[in-house]
């Protein structure tokens, strides 16, 4: 049963609206990834809930994040695509790339997929209430002036970009994702600072639509996250695309010129580009929402919580990127759905964070779940691991496609696979079979004996484990 009748509008956006002051079973505040997947679940379940968003129902994913970004990089890759034709017997003559074109696609996109979730949300009968909240009780989310209140509160307010100290984003020449995401034309030239996921597919885009880019890191590698063997195979592909990074150079400053920016990296190098994107990296949009102030234990702006998502005040909740972990958007509904079935009662098992897939759509394409080599070794110990990299020049599909990589497997001796990594166009697609894998704790011998589609890039996970498992194919032991 649902708590509450409720007395509903509809807003401009045919999203209902609640015009009482009900108490709900859930209050979400933030309408992201996170927010409106606990909503949404939290409805299937005949609870009553009001999501409060102060800008646009989808957060960043949908309007500032995954999607946008997924648009520019596909149109960069039909760009190489048509480009790099002639080694395919196909002609296209000369490439030009139209923002104006590429921003319709993507804003196309977008709106799509936004009317589509607004009508889930109306469908579920979710409340769903515009403006600005904060929390101002265990209870009690405030909203211009107006207190809603719920038996449980679900925090999921999301990440900003950050910036370094010093350094000032003016939108114009120094830019975050945000404002990348909205310029009418191909900067000529960008740095990029910060190689990691979003910094490292800006410029994977940007180069594929003819921009010179150069990346800026201050770890030794890109990607840093990822196993060191990616970080290398991703390394040697942007060489050879003509993107150019400087590793191990920490940012010092950033001077405006006639007509860009000037950048100055530890090492004394200055690097001269129409402008310089910040990609340092995301942090919790936390300060002034009432959380501290309510007693929620923080660390560094984030929230701290449970297996559960509960946090010190058992029946306030916080998912996504507000909580210390990786900030992807299906962690958010993994956690949105988790909270939802625990204000339930239906005891969901709690989420192991290295089983959640990653991939970087970068071309090549970098995807991984569970593990690094390292990792493994620093939990099982060096002798425990052992690993394959199973290299896609044997790959029938892969030739096909002209492209380079690999599937590398971390498995403990005589044990499951710990760990997955794979770099090559297209083989973020190969994650969905690679996260079973890990997830369902699969032996080598175990993924050997299942026959994979050939061809198919696919296939080569098939054949990494068939060598793991000490019966190679189209590999050498
Ligand atoms: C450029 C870029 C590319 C990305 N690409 C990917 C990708 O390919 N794959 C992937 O998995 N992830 C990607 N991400 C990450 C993904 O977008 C986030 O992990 C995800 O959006 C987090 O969801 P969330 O619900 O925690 O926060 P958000 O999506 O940020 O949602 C938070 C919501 O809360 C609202 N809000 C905040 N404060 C208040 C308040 N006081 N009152 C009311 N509402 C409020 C905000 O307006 C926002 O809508 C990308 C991110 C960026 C920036």
């Amino acid at each position: 049963m649902r708590g509450w009748p409720l007395t509903v509008n509809k807003n401009d956006m045919g999203v209902f609206v609640s015009d009482t002051n009900a108490g709900y079973d859930v209050v979400i505040l933030g309408g992201g990834s996170g927010g409106y997947a606990c909503a949404l679940r939290a409805a299937q379940l005949d609870l009553s809930v009001a999501i409060v968003e102060k800008d646009k129902l989808g957060g960043t994913c949908l309007h500032y994040g995954c999607i946008p970004t997924k648009a520019l990089l596909h149109a960069g890759e039909v760009a190489d695509t048509a480009r790099e034709s002639e080694q395919f017997g196909v002609s296209t003559g000369d490439v030009t790339v139209d923002m104006t074109g590429v921003n319709k696609y993507k804003d196309a996109t977008i709106a799509k997929m936004y009317k589509g979730l607004q009508g889930l949300i109306k469908a579920a009968k979710v409340d769903y209430i515009e403006g600005t909240g904060k929390l101002v009780g265990k209870n009690t989310v405030e909203v211009d002036g107006k207190q809603i209140t719920g038996r449980n509160i679900v925090l999921a307010t999301g990440s900003y970009s950050k910036s370094l100290p010093g350094l000032e984003v003016d939108g114009n020449k120094v830019i975050t994702s945000e404002h990348a995401l909205k310029l009418d034309h191909v900067p000529s030239s960008a740095v990029i600072l910060g190689g990691g996921i979003i910094g490292v597919e800006f410029a994977s885009a940007w180069r594929s639509m003819g921009a010179d880019v150069t990346i800026v890191e201050a770890l030794p590698r890109l990607l840093a996250s990822e196993d060191t063997d990616s970080s290398k195979q991703v390394e040697r592909a942007f060489r050879k695309r003509g993107i150019s990074f400087k590793t191990g150079k920490p940012f010092e400053s950033v001077k405006s010129t006639s007509d860009g920016v000037s950048v100055s990296i530890a090492g004394g190098d200055t690097i001269d580009a129409e402008l310089l994107l910040v990609a340092v990296g995301r942090g919790p949009v936390t300060e002034g929402l009432g959380y501290d102030a309510q007693g929620i234990e923080m660390d560094r702006g984030f929230v701290l919580t449970n297996d559960y998502l509960q946090t010190n005040l058992p029946n306030v909740y916080a998912v996504g990127d507000i909580v210390p972990g990786i900030q992807l958007a299906h962690r958010g509904f993994g956690h949105g759905v988790l909270v939802a079935e625990h204000i339930a009662g239906l005891n969901p098992a709690p989420i192991d964070e290295d089983g959640i897939p990653r991939v970087t759509y970068c071309e090549p394409q970098v995807a991984s779940v569970g593990l690094t080599e390292d990792k493994a070794k620093e939990k099982y110990g060096p002798d425990a691991v052992k690993t394959y990299n199973y290299n896609l020049a044997g790959n029938g599909k892969s030739n096909i496609l002209k492209t380079q990589g690999f599937v590398k497997l971390v498995s403990v001796v005589d044990g499951p696979v710990v760990g997955l990594h794979m770099v090559g166009s297209n083989m973020g697609e190969q994650v969905g079979e690679a996260q079973l894998i890990y997830n369902w704790e699969a032996f080598p011998s175990d993924v050997a004996q299942l026959i994979h589609m050939h061809p198919t890039q696919n296939e080569a996970l098939g054949e990494a484990h068939l060598a793991l498992a000490g019966k190679p194919l189209h590999a050498h032991a």
